[in-house]
């Protein structure tokens, strides 16, 4: 690498609400990049940076943003990566930037039980704070036929050994996921895998194919008929209905979403509910599936 400059390997992905943040790809790519639904990272294989380049981007990095205080580490999966590097990693970041207030990354259940609560809580205690964690689903039938590589047990397991460690964590579902056949278990195992995991925030996104439908059931080795805009509406209903979180906060306001709720969980609940109703109820059903079949999401 050159020493004056850094190249980004695209695409970049980063939640929302790490839209102000520093980016250090540590990784290029996603370690499973196997999910049927996903194409974030299908155009890229996945390496690890050598250590020597992870230095000299967080110099580099540093000198150009020394105020900083939000870093999101990237690609896909932060604990594809061995536990001595992202100590290092972490460790160098709070040495060279003294105004860092938060350090995230994405995680999967998968490799996040690879690691013990021993070297998460060491992770922890060294600045890695927030993890964003795809869960997708808490049915173990849409999470197989979607080759997620996990079940509904060893997510919560997971998710419980991240919050243990004192992670903050932030979970995605995936609306529509199951299709018209899974649509209710994937509704109502995905609210009780919540309910045990209590996250810290949830965020409600809706399925997507931007590579075009007819790839993504191409690619998939099951029949899936997509959900109406109606339907989406009624699993966001169904799975708001069976949830029972304390103190979590919803949203569901990505590019992908229909309906923009933002709010505490359960304290919004069932004004959500009933914002739904009104809206299921007065909403024209339309046979037409929901396809989004958009390339910016
Ligand atoms: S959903 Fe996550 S784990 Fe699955 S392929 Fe995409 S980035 Fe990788």
């Amino acid at each position: 690498m050159n020493e004056s400059f850094l190249v980004y390997h695209e695409p970049v992905f980063r939640p929302p609400s790490e839209a102000n943040s520093i980016i250090l790809q540590v990784t290029h790519g996603c370690e499973w990049n196997r999910c049927t639904f996903c194409e974030m990272y299908s155009s890229k294989r996945f390496s690890i940076k050598p250590w020597s380049t992870i230095q000299k981007e967080i110099n580099l990095l540093s000198g150009l943003h020394p105020s900083a205080n939000r870093l999101f580490i990237g690609d896909g999966d932060i604990f594809a990566v061995d536990f001595e590097t992202i100590l290092q990693t972490i460790l160098l970041l709070k040495k060279s930037f003294t105004k860092l207030r938060r350090i995230s990354s994405y995680a999967s259940s998968r490799t996040l039980n690879s690691f013990s609560l021993e070297q998460l809580k060491e992770l922890k205690s060294a600045g890695l704070d927030l993890l964003y964690i795809g869960l997708e689903s808490g049915d173990d039938q849409v999470l197989s036929i979607m080759n997620k590589g996990t079940t509904f047990q060893e997510q919560e397991k997971a998710a419980l050994k991240a919050k243990a460690a004192g992670f903050k964590l932030s979970v995605m579902i995936l609306n529509g996921l199951g299709g018209t056949e899974y649509s209710q278990n994937h509704a109502i195992n995905s609210a009780k895998l919540l309910n045990r995991i209590q996250p810290d925030l949830l965020a409600l996104l809706v399925i997507s194919f931007p590579l075009g439908y007819d790839h993504f059931k191409n690619r998939l080795k099951h029949p899936f008929e997509a959900l109406s805009q109606l339907e989406i509406l009624k699993e966001m209903r169904l799975l708001l209905s069976h949830l029972e979180l304390k103190s979590t906060v919803f949203r569901s306001d990505h590019a992908s979403n229909y309906l923009v709720f933002k709010g505490g969980l359960n304290r919004d609940k069932d004004k959500f509910i009933n914002q739904l109703d009104h809206i299921i109820e007065h909403t024209i059903q339309v046979k037409k599936p929901h396809i989004n079949e958009s390339r910016f999401l």
